[in-house]
Formats: C-alpha cells, structure tokens, sequence
C-alpha cells in the first residue's frame, strides 16, 4: 500500500542519514588514525616449498581502532578508497614498512616486505618518488620492498598498471599479482605485465584436497604461470596435505596458518631466527 512505502521511504531516509553519520565519523577518525599512531602492521612469512627457507614477508594493516577495538583491513581499506584516504594510507604503509626493514637490517633479520597496492595507487603520479623517497630515508634499497597488485586492481585501468609496473620492474622491484584467479577470465593481459609472480588466491588452495574443481585450476595456474616464466606463491596454504600437493605439482612458494600466521615485527624477528 501507498503508506506502507512511504514508511518504507521514511526508514531508508533515516539509515541513509545515519549511514552517512557514520561514514563522516569513520572518515574522521581515519584520517586521525593515518596522521597518529592507531594504524600497525602486522607480518605473515612466505617460505620456499622446498628448502622451507623464507623468502619475504607481507604486510598487512590494522587499525586499532580507540572504541571500536581492533579492525580488519576488510572494514577500512574499501572505505578509505572511497574516502579518497587510500594514498595517504599506501605512504603510511610503505613508511611503515622501510622503517621496520631498517630494524629487520640492523640485526642481521632482513627479508624483502611485500606491501598490498589498491587501484588508486596506479593513478598516483607520485607513488613512485614517494616509493624511492622513503627507501632513501632509511638508506634502503629497491629489495627491500616489493609490491602486490590484485588482477581486478590491473583491470581496472590496465594501461594505467602496465606504465607503474614497467616503472617499479626497471627501479627493481619485484611485483606479485595477489587474489589470482578471482578476478578475470582473460588470462592474456599477463604478456603485457612485468610479473614476478603470481599468488594463487587461497579459495582454490584451502579445500585443495577435498574439491577436484580446485585441484584442477591450481594445477592450470601452474601451469600457464610456469610457461610464461612467472613463479607461483600459494595462500591460504592451512595443512601440510595441501602444502605437499602443491609442492608436487611444482608451486615454488607458500604462505599460510601452516607456515604461520600474521605476527608482529618484534616476533618475526624471533620467529625467523628459530626458523632459519
Ligand atoms: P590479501 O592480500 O589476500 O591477504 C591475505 C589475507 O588472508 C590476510 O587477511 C591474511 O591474514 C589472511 N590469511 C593468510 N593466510 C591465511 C590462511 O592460511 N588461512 C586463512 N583463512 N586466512 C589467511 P587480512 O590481513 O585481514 O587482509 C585482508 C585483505 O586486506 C588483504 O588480502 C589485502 O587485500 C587487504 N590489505 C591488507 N593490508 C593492506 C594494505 O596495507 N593496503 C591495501 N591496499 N590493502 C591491504
Ligand atoms: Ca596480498
Ligand atoms: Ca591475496
Ligand atoms: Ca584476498
């Protein structure tokens, strides 16, 4: 009926005026976050299938968040690009992360940081100056740091990535594309790009031995990834079962609860020592 939709209407206006309540509340408070001290980093290591010898770290954000407690980056990052906040918080991260691998040198501990990139970050004309300026400040090197880029994130703007790409390789840089799998069915744009590597998204890895639907396409992404010369990190990687298939069939790389979940950069430190 007509009142029912009209307070239909009404109810929907109210959550929208609440909901944008809360975006500006977020906004403000993740502003602050960046400029302050809230936001940390946490570390989780990729290791060689083979020797086991780790081979990097990637770094992932928290926001430890003064009421609402500790935040994910699933409650903050889409959020933040929407914000038109993504930039400030990539330079926050890559200015975490130099400084922590300046630590990590000092004490003989140093492994290559991969930090995630959003799309935003390949339409930044000064990510690159901002990359190298950072690196510079602590007397670091291009691999010292590494970068993740998700296939949706390339797609987004595929000439955009091919210049920032061709940028990072030739200052360098190795470059990881993350969630793969998940985002395209043309697998073409990957003669186009300077990859490194490619990261299997953990859908296909973690039900890897009960779901021959995933077995198969891990197999392929192998595969095709192995004959364009690209190697291949798998996440998600929870069992020792699904780590020795993958490791059967030639995946170069693994991360996961396995190996170890994200740590802080003080116990990575240790956690790398008793590991090597
Ligand atoms: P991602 O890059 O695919 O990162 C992997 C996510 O899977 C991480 O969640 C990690 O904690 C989790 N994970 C790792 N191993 C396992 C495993 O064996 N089992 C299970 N169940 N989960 C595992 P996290 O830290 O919550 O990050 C979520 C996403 O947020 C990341 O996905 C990444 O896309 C984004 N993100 C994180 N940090 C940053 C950042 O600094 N900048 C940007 N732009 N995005 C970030
Ligand atoms: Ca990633
Ligand atoms: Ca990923
Ligand atoms: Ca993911």
């Amino acid at each position: 009926s007509a009142k029912c939709s009209a307070e239909k209407i009404a109810v929907y206006a109210g959550s929208l005026d609440s909901d944008n309540a809360q975006r500006l509340i977020l906004m403000t408070d993740l502003r602050r976050a960046i400029d302050g001290d809230e936001l940390f980093l946490l570390f989780q290591p990729k290791v060689k299938i083979r020797s086991r010898a780790i081979s990097g770290v990637e770094a992932l954000v928290r926001w430890k968040h003064p009421e609402q407690g500790l935040m994910s980056p699933n409650q903050f990052i889409n959020f933040a690009e929407r914000a038109g906040l993504i930039t400030r918080l990539t330079y926050w991260v890559l200015a975490a992360a130099v400084r922590e691998s300046h630590v990590w040198h000092g004490s003989g501990q140093a492994v290559p940081i991969a930090i995630n990139l959003s799309s935003h970050d390949l339409r930044d004309p000064q990510l690159m100056e901002h990359v190298l300026g950072s690196l510079e400040t602590w007397g670091g090197s291009p691999d010292w740091i590494q970068f993740e880029l998700t296939e949706s994130c390339i797609m987004d703007d595929l000439s955009a990535a091919q210049h920032v790409l061709m940028q990072l390789r030739e200052a360098g840089f190795k470059i990881f594309i993350d969630d793969f799998g998940t985002g395209y069915s043309s697998l073409s744009y990957l003669k186009r790009l300077p990859v490194d590597y490619i990261k299997i998204d953990q859908s296909f890895v973690m039900g890897l031995d009960e779901d021959a639907d995933s077995a198969a396409i891990v197999r392929s992404i192998i595969e095709l990834a192995h004959s364009l010369n690209i190697e291949v990190v798998a996440e998600g990687v929870e069992s020792k079962v699904v780590m020795d298939m993958l490791e059967r069939w030639g995946c170069e790389e693994v991360q996961g609860y396995c190996i170890s979940k994200p740590i802080s950069g003080h116990d990575f430190q240790s956690w790398n020592r008793a590991f090597v």
